[in-house]
């Protein structure tokens, strides 16, 4: 500490001034220590020393706040939770070892045996083998619903029914879900809306601020940003997130203090990056809508788009992941991305590289062929995650798919 009568605040509560989202993105969280140090610093201990044994006795008993074991807090976690808490609007945020972590803990913590939950039926495949398979098991029950019609929504309603879940845009289709109609709808019935805001990140859609009551995150995607880390975050009110805290440090789903440094590092660039991918996905969504052997272009940026006035409601744009089908079979469908030499042939998305991808056999693979048709997810249809490469790049290599149809 210095001595020096001009003095500036060491630790500025970032969550509650009023600054714009990108200086948040930037200094939301940040502790700084004595060493004045400019950068996040980061704390990779599994525990923590005491003072005494009073002392120790103190923090165990919870008289005393503090850390003790990085299970249950870690500073550098911290930080990145507070940064999150900020960008997303909500009082607190609870990190997470993964995505899938971050959405168990929060039907865990939130749940109990006999509960309902009306979920999209187009929402990430491990989430829907989760409500299926495994929560199925402790008696939470689950009903899946086409996500674009409110009266779906209504129509799963029981007397049981403590949730609603869902994705918008959802993944690969850019199907939306009007969050502020879903939000009534489930409070009306005394139940939970929680948004696994994977495709937007808070750049571009804030669910709270929309009459969601939980966001979910998969951190190994945008957030994180460039394919390093896997990570999730669960973002809401202080009382829903005390029992999802509460069920990750006993239940052990934390996240590592590095994983969170480097998303930290992925946030300070996340507005930037979003408006990016966005800007290229457009123009190449419109340039595909033009190419022969395209048969259709699905992407709300779109005005074709038939939620495309819904998506300019409640997004700020349209986010980077486009996907499209081919004119003739599966066999084409691959041929597409076999011809393709830079983009690269993965099922993750939200990466600075570009990533193509067969839904049909892989990240929807092992969904029923019903499922499937219900879906909309066709054999002709490929997914692109469009990176911050040249779009001029991307054009070429997509260009080099068409002529392989
Ligand atoms: C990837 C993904 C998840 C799961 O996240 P992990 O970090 O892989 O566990 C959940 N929801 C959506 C929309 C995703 O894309």
């Amino acid at each position: 500490m210095s001595n020096s009568s001009f003095e500036r605040p060491d630790r500025i509560q970032f969550e509650d001034a009023d600054y714009d989202f990108s200086t948040l993105a930037i200094r939301a969280g940040q502790q700084r220590t004595d060493e004045g140090e400019h950068n996040d610093p980061i704390y990779p201990t599994s525990s923590f020393v005491y003072s005494s044994a009073r002392e120790a006795a103190a923090r165990f008993s919870g008289d005393e706040e503090g850390n003790i074991y990085s299970r249950f807090t870690n500073p550098t976690v911290i930080a990145f939770e507070k940064r999150m808490a900020a960008l997303e609007g909500g009082d607190r945020a609870v990190a997470t070892s993964s995505g899938m972590a971050a959405i168990l803990s929060t039907c865990i913590a939130l749940l109990q045996q006999g509960d309902h939950v009306v979920c999209s039926q187009s929402v990430f495949g491990s989430t829907i083998s989760l409500f299926e398979k495994y929560l199925s098991r402790t008696g939470i029950s689950v009903t899946f619903v086409d996500p674009t019609q409110v009266s779906a929504w209504q129509a799963a309603v029981t007397p049981k029914t403590r949730m609603f879940f869902m994705e918008t845009p959802s993944n690969p289709l850019s199907e939306l879900t009007d969050i502020e109609a879903v939000s009534t709808l489930a409070h009306s019935h005394d139940a939970l809306l929680v948004v696994d805001n994977c495709f937007c990140t808070p750049a571009l859609q804030q669910p709270l601020t929309q009459g969601a009551d939980i966001v979910i995150h998969s951190a190994t995607k945008y957030l994180d940003g460039q394919g390093r880390c896997v990570g999730g975050v669960v973002v809401g009110r202080d009382a829903e997130m005390e029992e999802v805290f509460g069920f990750i440090r006993t239940g052990g789903a934390c996240l590592s203090p590095f994983n969170a440094w480097v998303f930290m590092k992925g946030l300070e660039t996340l507005e930037l990056r979003m408006k990016a991918h966005s800007a290229s996905a457009l123009e190449l969504a419109q340039w595909l809508q033009q190419q022969t052997g395209i048969a259709t272009v699905h992407y709300s940026g779109l005005v074709e788009h038939p939620q495309h006035e819904l998506a300019k409601k409640q997004q700020s744009a349209f986010g980077g992941v486009l996907s499209f089908e081919v004119e003739g079979d599966q066999a084409a469908a691959w041929r597409f991305i076999d011809a393709t030499k830079m983009i690269s042939i993965t099922g993750n998305l939200g990466d600075v590289k570009s990533t193509i991808t067969h839904p049909y056999t892989t990240t929807h693979g092992r969904m029923t062929e019903q499922a499937k048709a219900d879906a909309g997810i066709k054999q002709t249809l490929i997914r692109v995650s469009v990176g911050l490469e040249s779009v001029a790049d991307i054009k070429a290599d997509l260009l080099l798919g068409l002529a392989a149809i």
